[in-house]
């Protein structure tokens, strides 16, 4: 048995995508520019609809996953091969870009409370140039357990409390957790040892991680180990912990196209611009 501990912490940079929705990117900005292969993290969370209704028009991806989990609010998605989806508060969008795709991303709502998260997975370099594919998941297929007094744990991702998440297929075999905890609820959370790991708290107040203490809004860059202690304080508090396992190749990236060489860089943004996407 080893417990994982922190190794890093980072806090989110706010920033702009899309056509300016503001956002807080986590993982991939200076303080932490991956981990592997988690490529980006970007938490989006605002009432004020100018922060969000310009969402994300046409733009593409290639060699990579994007995450969408959304937690408050609607989002319609569509892409240039006809694929269309409402993600609604609660559902998930686990999509494989493979060797590529363009689409949007846009609010379906112009007041009210939009909040979620897009996490970027890495795609081996052998699944690259695969065909792409949505795994569009709704609320209530996503299992809800239990495992001990005061703790809630939403399972997208992984096999963990004796569920199993909806998302399969997935070459970096994640495990995506939302865990919303009671205060003074405890629970010790089993993680595959080797995988890359990360918790983010985002609601409520600080997570105790072992005898460390993780803030809201402050990522922490999880040791190696196969188990996660987690307490809340006197308070509620929420947080994701997310694991996934490494590629160890070489990451070459440019904007949305995400390869292994300079040159099927190159080559990506070529099929791009000519229309093979
Ligand atoms: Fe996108």
């Amino acid at each position: 048995m080893s417990t994982r501990s922190i190794v890093r912490r980072v806090r989110g940079l706010p920033a702009s995508d899309g056509a300016g929705v503001k956002l807080t990117r986590v993982i991939g900005q200076r303080a932490l520019e991956m981990l592997d292969p988690f490529l980006m993290l970007d938490e989006f969370g605002s009432d004020s609809a100018s922060d969000y209704v310009a969402g994300f028009p046409d733009h593409p991806h290639r060699g990579f996953e994007t995450v969408t989990y959304m937690l408050d609010g609607r989002m319609r998605h569509r892409d240039n091969a006809g694929n269309e989806g409402l993600l609604e508060s609660g559902s998930v969008q686990w999509m494989t870009a493979g060797r590529g795709i363009v689409h949007s991303e846009m609010p379906e709502q112009d007041h009210g409370l939009m909040r979620g998260f897009q996490l970027w997975v890495n795609l081996p370099a052998a699944d690259k140039m695969g065909a792409p594919r949505y795994q569009d998941i709704a609320p209530e297929k996503i299992p809800m357990v239990e495992p001990a007094e005061g703790v809630h744990v939403r399972v997208v991702a992984g096999d963990v409390f004796g569920v199993s998440g909806p998302v399969n297929g997935v070459a970096t075999q994640p495990v995506y957790l939302d865990i919303a905890l009671q205060a003074g609820a405890r629970i010790s959370v089993p993680l595959p040892e080797e995988h890359n790991a990360f918790a983010y708290v985002f609601e409520g107040d600080a997570v105790s991680l072992g005898d460390e203490h993780l803030q809201r809004g402050e990522l922490a860059v999880l040791s190696a180990g196969d188990s996660l202690e987690l307490a809340a304080g006197e308070n509620v508090a929420r947080l994701l912990v997310v694991a996934g396992k490494p590629l160890k190749e070489p990451v070459a990236k440019y904007g949305p196209f995400v390869m292994n060489t300079p040159e099927q860089i190159v080559q990506a943004i070529q099929d791009y611009q000519s229309g093979n996407f």
